[in-house]
Order: C-alpha cells, then sequence, then structure tokens
C-alpha cells in the first residue's frame, strides 16, 4: 500500500492533519505506539464519567475559526474552570482576583487591593521580570506569591521560580474585579461526549494502526511524507542532547460519594502536600452519578521510558531545541508537530491553529 502521509502519533496535532488531509483526497496512515487515540487529550467513560486520563483538558480560546472548527466535531458545554486552591487550612478562589484579595486581606474594593499589592512590592525595583519569581512578586505581591505560586511552581515544575521562564505565570489572568473565570478567552467548554469522541470523529475513515511504535514500522510502510508528533529529540537519537520535560503521575481512585471535593480542580499550593491537585472528572461535565473518580496529579522529572507532558521552555532547552528545529528544516519528507514535536507548551487551541497553518501549507488550503 502506498500512503501520501505516514502521521506518527494520533494525538490533536495529527488527528486534525489526518482530517484535512482526508478531505483532499490525500492517502493517510495513523500510527500510535499507545492502544488508543487522542494522545494525551484521551478521555476514558467510566460508568458516564469522562476521566481525563492524561490530565484535565479544559477547551478556551479566543479565536472564532478555531472555536467553530472543533464544534464541527462535538457539541460543547458552558463549563467555565474556576479552580480554587488550598494552602494548609486556607482556601482561596483563582485565579488571582478580588475573591482571592478579600480572603487573603479581609479589604472589599480593587483600590484596597492594590494598596496592598503596591506596598508588598515597593522597593524591589523590578522593572522587566528576568524569571518567574520577579514576575509573580511584580503581579501579586508577597502574600499570594508565598502561598499560592511559590510552593505550587517548585511541585510542578521541579525547579525554583527564580530558575523558571516569567511567562508560565503569564498564562494566568490577574484581575481586580469578583470574577474566578481562570480563562480570559471569549469561548470556552468541555465536549459533552469527551475528547476521544471528537478525534473518533477526525480520524474516521483513515487507517489507524495502534499500539505501533513508529521507529518499528517506519521502514516497512510506503509513504511520501511523514508528520511525526512525538519527541523532536527522540527522532533524532538525542545526538544533539536530551530536551527536559515534566511529567505526570495519577493516582486515580472511585469513591462511592456523589461529590468529593465540590469542584473539578483543587490546587494543593503548599510543598507539604505531596501533590499539585485533585480533579474530580465528572464536574467537567456537571456529572449527576452517585459515585465520584478523583484523581491525584503528582509531578515529577521526566526520564526515558516515561510520558512526557510538559516541555520545560527555559533558555537552555529553548536554545537545544532550535538546534533540533535546524535539523529538521533541512529535512524534505518529515514534518514536525504538536507540543513534543514543536517542544512548545502550547493549549488545544494553539495545536489546531498550528496543523491547520501546516494544512495550509502542505496541502494548498485556503
Ligand atoms: N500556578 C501557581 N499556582 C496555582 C496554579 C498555577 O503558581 O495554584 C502557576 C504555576 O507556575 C503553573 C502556572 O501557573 O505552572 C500555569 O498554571 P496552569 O494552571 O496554566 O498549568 P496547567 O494547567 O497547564 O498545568
Amino acid at each position: 500500500m502506498k500512503y501520501d502521509y505516514l502521521i506518527a502519533g494520533a494525538g490533536l496535532f495529527g488527528a486534525v492533519f489526518a482530517y484535512e488531509a482526508k478531505k483532499t483526497g490525500k492517502k493517510c496512515i495513523v500510527i500510535d505506539k499507545r492502544p488508543h487515540i487522542a494522545g494525551n487529550i484521551y478521555t476514558e467513560n467510566n460508568d458516564g464519567i469522562h476521566v481525563h486520563k492524561y490530565g484535565a483538558h479544559i477547551f478556551h480560546t479566543s479565536d472564532k475559526n478555531i472555536w467553530d472548527y472543533i464544534n464541527q466535531f462535538s457539541e460543547f458545554n458552558n463549563y467555565i474552570n474556576s479552580p480554587v486552591a488550598i494552602y494548609n487550612d486556607e482556601l482561596y478562589n483563582l485565579p488571582f482576583n478580588m475573591n482571592t484579595f478579600s480572603k487573603m486581606w479581609g479589604i472589599k474594593t480593587p483600590a484596597e487591593a492594590k494598596k496592598i499589592i503596591e506596598e508588598q512590592t515597593n522597593g524591589l525595583s523590578i522593572s522587566e521580570p528576568a524569571n518567574l519569581e520577579e514576575q509573580a512578586l511584580k503581579l501579586v505581591g508577597r502574600d499570594v506569591y508565598e502561598k499560592l505560586i511559590k510552593g505550587y511552581t517548585k511541585k510542578q515544575w521541579g525547579r525554583e521560580c527564580k530558575d523558571l521562564p516569567a511567562f508560565i505565570i503569564k498564562r494566568l489572568p490577574l484581575r481586580f474585579t469578583y470574577d474566578n473565570n481562570y480563562f480570559n478567552d471569549r469561548y470556552q467548554g468541555i465536549p459533552v461526549d469527551g475528547y476521544t469522541a471528537i478525534v473518533e470523529k477526525m480520524l474516521e475513515g483513515t487507517e489507524t494502526r495502534l499500539s505501533t511504535d513508529y521507529f518499528d514500522i517506519k521502514d516497512k510502510v510506503d509513504a511520501d511524507k511523514v508528520i511525526y508528533t512525538g519527541m523532536i529529540d527522540e527522532y533524532y537519537g538525542y545526538k544533539l542532547g536530551v530536551l527536559e520535560y515534566r511529567s505526570v503521575r495519577f493516582e486515580t481512585e472511585r469513591l462511592e460519594c456523589s461529590n468529593y471535593q465540590g469542584n473539578a480542580v483543587v490546587n494543593y499550593t503548599s510543598d507539604n502536600v505531596p501533590y499539585t491537585r485533585i480533579i474530580e472528572h465528572k464536574h467537567f461535565n456537571y456529572g449527576k452519578q452517585p459515585f465520584t473518580i478523583i484523581s491525584r496529579e503528582y509531578s515529577l522529572e521526566w526520564t526515558k521510558g516515561i510520558e512526557p507532558y510538559y516541555p520545560v521552555n527555559n533558555e537552555k532547552n529553548d536554545s537545544l531545541y532550535s538546534q533540533y528545529k535546524e535539523l529538521s528544516e533541512k529535512e524534505e519528507n518529515i514534518i514536525f508537530g504538536g507540543r513534543l514535536g514543536h517542544y512548545k507548551y502550547y493549549d488545544m487551541d494553539k495545536v489546531i491553529a498550528a496543523a491547520l497553518l501546516l494544512c495550509k501549507k502542505e496541502l494548498q488550503l485556503h
């Protein structure tokens, strides 16, 4: 059999490309080393609860085209992510907003909150924050940094805030209104039938082989081009060095109670709790089951043989990645994509945008 494209990885990037390629009459084969499709957005239906097996995914975007695009494949509910953070015996709303500040300092107005933050940042003289610690202190002051950011970030990234890039904390909104929406994006929701169903639809009519490692079959499949969504450094046998990633271990439990924590996401921000957060999956879909399923997330350094989740986009890794990228740009028949192929802390909407951009170029779409 002869294919136009061999797509390595049945995650969101590969599936969007496969869907668009099929529409233009190209013949693709999708492979994945895991026994299931959908990569890290895979959800598993456990008696009606969609369990996010590789961590919580909340779809959010400000791009109407991307929102319309994903809505072709599924209906979305009106879920708005509003995590809470527990620091020792104190509970705060996230993201950092008037509810957080009011609880932290017993104040009511934006002016009072701003005054306290100003007092706490006075004398710091940070004009252009050089790292996550400086960025966080500048934005929210010492108290919020110490209670809600420092311990959580250290657990999640295994590095001090001083050694992490500032952009990571800029993912979170900071507001002086009483608004607990974790995202500023115009569109947000969770697919009513889970994410796996979306990828299933994208791959409909495309040959898909699971439990199949690219390196085992690459010489046996006759394809003009390869779309590779695995780790770019692994593809090159780590010959320029190993890129760093964070991994996550999940401890998932079914509990015979209908509502364990009252929210889909509860972050544990102090460093004396070993996990970073607990996800109660049913709340993403307003589940009414008499039981519940929770996952505790433990963050750890990635090592060969376990799943990579988060690229560590600091200077050292970004410069190593750019060397791999240079190599990849010399390739004629292989294109890299996705969080691992681009070594980028992408959200789902950005993955779709990147895949569609590639489609435009590669498939001459308008
Ligand atoms: N963060 C924090 N405290 C929190 C939640 C997030 O300090 O309670 C910081 C932390 O550095 C984290 C970053 O904000 O890595 C981005 O968080 P986000 O929730 O976007 O991470 P993701 O959901 O991608 O794991």
